[in-house]
């Protein structure tokens, strides 16, 4: 028996085997390869219904498919289908509307293959892959050109996640020196993406607004912008409540500066609210395991500093993580990152996260950095309590 395009099926034995063998291998690996060794055999005389089908219309099923995709694995599985299906499953419309859960790449599971599958969906538009590329890229594997160009791609097609991350990378000069901060151009990119609702850039425009950072002072239009971060993620956080059937188990009625535990966070502390907290996006996800996975390969061999999640790299300059734990970014240089000015021991890469941390769990362990010194050096009274800058 023969497909449309005349290869002939394996008998059951092979088919098997070769399933087996190659659903180790990534979409990018076998891609052009497939011999239609996972199609089951079609008894004689009955039509293939498949063949039957325009390209056209195979293809649409497809990309429909890639939208709808909760894993890396169901693009995989119809690469391995038949020969047909491999071709088609290659095209470019394929690819571009894969989703963002099959482009979630695990830290644990990064290796070249996967590299190249979301390098293949990047360059097919998919403007995810772009974005979940350019992080990985610019902060976990050190390709800050290759990584930021990623980003900007992903920027100019409208990624909100991806204006946002580029307003960080320009607030803090990441990847070059402090001269390179342009406060402006972060600003103006917040700004962009606080206009297509991201969350995090509300917040931190509010702030930005509040304080005169990169933009002229308007502290009531930062407080508006901080209104409207919180109200976006009870929208955000109700609908995905929602989803899961379980809006009468959210917790409204928590007290007000109850800091979170058993899974809740008092994100909306201003109103006495209190939310789930809502997943971290892909990225973070994975800059967060992939330094926890570093910190502890390095753990038996070289000890932190001052044990604040100080991490070295190579030329032994030391780096500091991001303190908010969802967040996984890292210094590109020494002291880039914001400290708490109140105890010193905190670094944030933006004034969001610093703003996030602080009520989800830094405002219980802060401790004035005078405590310490009175503590220590028994000085009397002249070392003064720096305000909290928030
Ligand atoms: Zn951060
Ligand atoms: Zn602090």
């Amino acid at each position: 028996m023969r497909t449309r395009s005349g290869s002939r099926y394996s008998n059951g034995g092979e088919v098997v085997a070769l399933v087996g063998q190659k659903r180790k291998r990534s979409p990018s690996a076998v891609a052009g390869e497939c011999d239609c060794g996972g199609r089951r055999k079609r008894p004689a005389g009955e039509p293939d219904y498949l063949d039957a089908l325009p390209d056209d219309l195979v293809l649409s099923i497809l990309s429909k498919l890639a939208a709808a995709s909760s894993a890396p694995s169901d693009l995989l599985s119809v690469h391995l289908t038949c020969k047909r299906l491999n071709e088609l499953g290659s095209h470019d419309m394929v690819f571009a509307k894969a989703s963002p859960a099959s482009l979630a790449v695990k830290a644990a599971a990064w290796s070249e293959p996967a590299q190249r599958f979301l390098k293949r969906c990047a360059d097919a538009g998919n403007l995810e892959a772009c974005y979940n590329l350019g992080m990985i890229r610019f902060y976990c594997l050190g390709s800050r050109s290759g990584g930021a160009a990623l980003l900007a791609r992903a920027a100019v097609g409208g990624h909100a996640a991806a204006l946002y991350s580029l307003a960080v990378i320009q607030f803090n000069g990441s990847g070059g020196a402090k001269s390179d901060r342009d406060l402006r151009a972060g600003a103006a990119l917040c700004a962009r993406a606080a206009s297509l609702g991201h969350v995090d850039a509300l917040r931190e425009l509010g702030h930005c607004l509040q304080d005169g950072y990169g933009v002229r002072r308007d502290p009531a239009e930062g407080r508006r912008l901080l209104v409207a971060a919180n109200a976006r993620e009870l929208t955000l956080a109700l609908s995905a409540a929602a989803s899961r059937h379980a809006v009468a188990a959210l917790p409204f009625a928590a007290a007000a500066g109850v800091v979170g535990g058993g899974g809740g966070c008092p994100l909306l502390s201003d109103f006495g609210w209190s939310l789930p907290e809502a997943e971290p996006h892909a990225a973070n996800q994975f800059m967060v395991d992939w330094w926890a996975s570093r910190c502890a390969a390095q753990a038996g061999g070289k000890k932190d500093g001052d044990g604040s999640g100080v991490d070295g790299d190579g030329d032994g300059a030391e780096l500091r993580l991001c303190s908010h734990v969802r967040c996984g970014r890292r210094e590109t240089r020494r002291h880039e990152f914001r400290r708490c000015s109140v105890c010193g021991a905190a670094n944030y890469c933006s004034r969001a996260c610093q703003a996030l941390d602080w009520k989800r769990a830094h405002k219980a362990q802060c401790v004035p950095m005078d405590r310490w010194l009175l503590a220590g050096v028994a000085v009397g009274g002249g070392v003064e309590a720096q305000q909290h800058q928030q």
